[in-house]
């Protein structure tokens, strides 16, 4: 069993959406060896901060939110597709291709992943590609840009999909992953009332990935 973790290191210079300074995690060391028997240290950030997962309440005023999150959405097999080609948006057409089944989990692998400072021409989501995604039904989308979209004005790749009760995660980091089938393990913080909280992801593939794997995506350890 290999795992993959394909998760954001949470540090103070790391990127931020839009690089607002606001949204920068601010750590602290509240106690340490100079005058303490012990070591503490306090962290605050915005619940988008690096890899996270956005609930329904993101947009959706009565929306829920992310402790009452079943954890089999999140903890099961997934997909991830290389979309490194694409320059701006990903689009209907560009999934097409991929045959996408109903309750699939798809993670997009994107030129996102080969930066790690915020880039405000992300790739990102078009609502025409999100509006595909409600139609097929699946489970659970990843990206791996800090956003699923990028300066829509009606936020309409979101609420497509949360209105459609798809999990969205955000902020992957899946430079060293291949396309193909994984197991996902991306669960959130239990923070009540939260509408997103931040995740450690792994992705965990099988020392014969392709043992299976092709015939049924929801693989089990
Ligand atoms: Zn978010």
């Amino acid at each position: 069993m290999i795992i993959y973790d394909v998760t954001m290191t949470i540090h103070e210079g790391m990127q931020v959406y839009k690089n607002n300074p606001e949204k920068k995690p601010e750590y602290k060391v509240t106690r340490d060896f100079k005058d303490s028997p012990a070591h503490e240290s306090r962290l605050a950030m915005d619940m988008h901060t690096g890899t996270h997962l956005d609930m329904p309440l993101h947009f959706l005023p009565d929306g829920q939110t992310v402790e009452t999150l079943d954890l089999t959405r999140v903890v099961t097999g997934c997909r991830v597709l290389d979309l490194s080609h694409v320059e701006d948006a990903i689009h209907a057409d560009d999934l097409v291709p991929f045959n996408i089944q109903p309750d699939e989990t798809i993670l997009f692998k994107t030129r996102n992943s080969a930066v790690n400072q915020f880039d405000p021409g992300f790739v990102y989501l078009a609502e025409d590609g999100a509006k595909l995604l409600v139609e097929l039904g699946i489970n659970c989308v990843g990206i791996d840009g800090l956003g699923i979209e990028r300066s829509q004005a009606n936020y309409g790749t979101h609420k497509s999909l949360l209105g459609a009760d798809i999990v969205i995660i955000e902020g992957l980091r899946l430079q060293e992953i291949n396309q193909g089938y994984y197991f996902l393990v991306a669960a959130p913080l239990k923070i009540a009332g939260a509408e997103a909280a931040p995740m450690r992801a792994l992705l965990i593939e099988r020392d014969n990935p392709n043992a299976a794997s092709d015939e049924n995506p929801l693989i089990s350890l």
